[in-house]
């Protein structure tokens, strides 16, 4: 599947819920899904009869989206999920939210998850003392990103304070602001994630 290079507002309006692809504009009254909260187009406004595939399928979509993940890589995730054991669903989002580019958007030091990943390509963090520039890695107990010390008079790191403040860290991230640190206390468990998200769905989508 090609990369979506459209605007991003499109997205959560098509999805039906604030993905938080934008930064602080989605925090803000300016946001395109609470101005107008129905899918873009012409039909956007009607009122369709759903199907029960449609329904599971923009259930995937919307975590997807939000993740910023591929069709074959997101797959590829759920088969992983699906051999660990547990509940296939929640392995599923944990190891979405233990990818480096969200830890670090977690973590504050991103306004966007997308803005996380090119900060990680360009290297700007270390994770356990060694340059970390792939996005995808998956972080474990105990790992520390640190942000690189000649990056970190760029404002957006700067800011991480404000931003957690703001957003708030996850119980199973710890954030160092001041001195441009952060660790992972415990591995991400569901109620962890607070955002609206029926996994099920997206199992029932996969084993059909
Ligand atoms: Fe989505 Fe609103 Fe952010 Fe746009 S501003 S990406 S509609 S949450």
């Amino acid at each position: 599947m090609a990369k979506y290079n459209g605007a991003k507002c499109r997205i959560c309006r098509r999805e039906g819920s604030k993905l938080f692809l934008k930064g602080d504009r989605c925090y803000t009254d300016k946001c395109a899904f609470d101005r107008r909260p129905y899918a873009p187009g012409q039909a956007g406004r009607s009122r369709k009869k759903v199907s029960d595939y449609a329904v599971m399928l923009r259930e995937k979509q919307k975590v997807r989206r939000m993740y910023g993940i591929l069709e074959k890589q997101f797959r590829s995730y759920f088969k992983k999920a699906d051999m660990q054991k547990g509940v296939t669903g929640e392995n599923l989002l944990a190891l979405l939210e233990r990818r480096l580019d969200n830890v670090v958007y977690r973590l504050g030091y991103a306004n966007s998850r997308q803005q996380a990943r090119q900060m990680v390509r360009h290297g700007v963090f270390t994770l356990n003392n060694r340059q970390a520039n792939i996005p995808s890695m998956q972080v474990k107990v105990g790992d520390e990103i640190v942000v690189v010390e000649k990056h970190r008079k760029d404002p957006v790191l700067a800011e991480a304070q404000e931003v957690i403040a703001r957003r708030g860290c996850p119980n199973w991230l710890e954030v160092d602001a001041p001195n441009f640190k952060g660790s992972v206390k415990a591995l991400p468990q569901r109620e962890d994630i607070q955002f609206p998200i029926n996994e099920q769905l997206i199992v029932e989508l996969y084993s059909k």
